[in-house]
């Protein structure tokens, strides 16, 4: 059997992982990093994750801190403004039409969107340059075994890492998390979101649209051009019957459906990748952290996809918990660090789990009668400036 020390061993090669493993590579941890599924790094490959991720201002310096922002910015759409519209009368169309503009906060646009296969790439290819980082796609970690000064972890070879610090960076079924027992809050919706790209006519002037009416939130997030045609990326909730319904049909059909639902707002829509399609839930982990064992992402914490909030929070977990390993080198693991982080993260988790629960669940409102109060809840909270500068801020996680 193989024995392997190291400092950091990151469980998960997600996007969250991959950008744990850049982060603490480049602040000079030895990192260790598996995920038994290579990632796809082509947009055209079977199994490409066609999700874009809006990466809101506070998440830049974490991906400039890791070395990934130059690589990355020349792929990325600003996102100026974000345009809520609320389509919930008794025709789908727009009965509300407001506009947040980042220039109200600030002189950054609101975040960038980037295409997460090409987040991928550039990441694998970061960590390439990393001669302290080891990421090893094709592995899984099976065990876990903690102690005080260490934990050591099994991987699907046999090899045995010991590392003072685990990174569970496995997803919502983290095996991490699971071995160490903590218990995870779950809120199933009973909704899928379907992932997929389009084209159209007019241009989308880097605004972000989210269109409600019933069943969740249909949101447009602009990409760069695709064959001289404006491009955006589309998550599109629904119900999960209805969801299915719409991912198996034939693509004319499918695209008088999404243009309808899309009330026009970018002329027609052409269908331009496949449909993929995500279950939704919400999800809480107990604590943030364990023995040895630092949870992140979603691991973590997991929400409906409103606002762009899921790996933003990932980030800001990384944030942290890179600031706290960053002051206590020799050992990046120790229990009060690990609680330090849980206790910096834990609430304010808490804090936005809820009120994206809230949202979607205003999202998708069926009865008429309650579409409308969200309708007047939209009207009021937006006219009043203090308070919407204050939510626009809230949605950014900055002060
Ligand atoms: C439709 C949709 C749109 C979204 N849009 C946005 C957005 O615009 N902005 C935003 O901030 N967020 C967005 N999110 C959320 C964001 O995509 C997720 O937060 C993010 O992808 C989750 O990343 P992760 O790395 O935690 O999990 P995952 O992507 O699930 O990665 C977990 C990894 O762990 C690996 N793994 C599992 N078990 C093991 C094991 N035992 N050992 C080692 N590895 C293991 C898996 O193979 C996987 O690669 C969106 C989500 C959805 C569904």
């Amino acid at each position: 059997m193989m024995r392997e020390t190291t400092d950091i061993l990151i469980s998960g090669g997600g996007v969250a992982g991959l950008t744990a493993a850049a982060a603490f590579g480049t602040a000079g941890f030895r990192v260790i990093c598996v995920d038994p599924t290579p990632p796809v790094t082509r947009l055209e490959d079977a199994g490409a994750d066609l999700r874009t991720t809006a990466f809101l201002q506070p998440s830049i310096p974490v991906l400039e801190a890791a070395g990934l922002w130059d690589r990355l910015a020349p792929h990325a759409a600003p996102l100026q403004v974000m345009r809520i519209i609320d389509a919930g009368g008794a025709e789908p169309t727009p009965r509300i039409v407001k506009e947040f503009d980042a220039a109200d906060i600030s002189d950054h646009p609101f975040g960038w969107n980037l295409p997460n296969w090409l987040l991928r790439r550039e990441m694998v290819a970061r960590l390439a340059d990393l001669p302290n980082v080891s990421f090893r796609p094709g592995l899984s970690t099976t065990r876990l075994l903690t102690r005080e000064a260490e934990a050591i972890a099994t991987l699907s070879d046999s090899t045995r890492i010991t590392a003072r610090l685990v990174i569970a960076a496995d997803g919502r079924n983290s095996a991490m998390r699971e071995a160490l027992s903590i218990p995870v809050t779950t809120t199933r919706y009973g909704q899928k979101a379907l992932a997929f790209a389009v084209t159209h006519p007019k241009p989308h002037d880097n605004v972000s649209t989210e269109i409600h009416r019933s069943g969740g939130p249909f949101t447009l997030v602009p990409l760069p051009d695709r064959d001289g045609m404006p491009c955006s990326a589309i998550v599109w909730m629904e119900t999960g019957p209805n969801a299915e319904r719409l991912a198996a049909l034939p693509v004319p059909d499918f695209e008088a459906e999404m243009n309808a639902r899309s009330c026009q707002i970018l002329g027609p829509l052409t269908l331009v990748s496949r449909r993929t399609l995500w279950p939704i839930i919400s999800q809480i982990a107990a604590r943030m952290s364990g023995e040895r064992t630092a949870l992140v992402a979603e691991a973590a914490h997991v929400v409906p996809p409103i606002g762009a909030q899921g790996l933003n929070m990932s980030l800001a977990d990384l944030r942290v918990l890179l600031d706290l390993a960053q002051g206590s080198r020799a050992d990046p693991g120790t229990p009060a660090l690990l609680d330090a982080y849980h206790r910096a993260r834990h609430l304010e988790v808490q804090a936005r789990v809820t009120g994206i629960d809230a949202l979607n669940r205003a999202s998708m409102m069926g009865a008429q009668g309650l579409r409308d109060l969200r309708a007047t809840a939209l009207n009021a909270l937006y006219s009043v400036t203090p308070i919407r500068k204050t939510l626009m801020r809230a949605g950014l996680g900055v002060r």
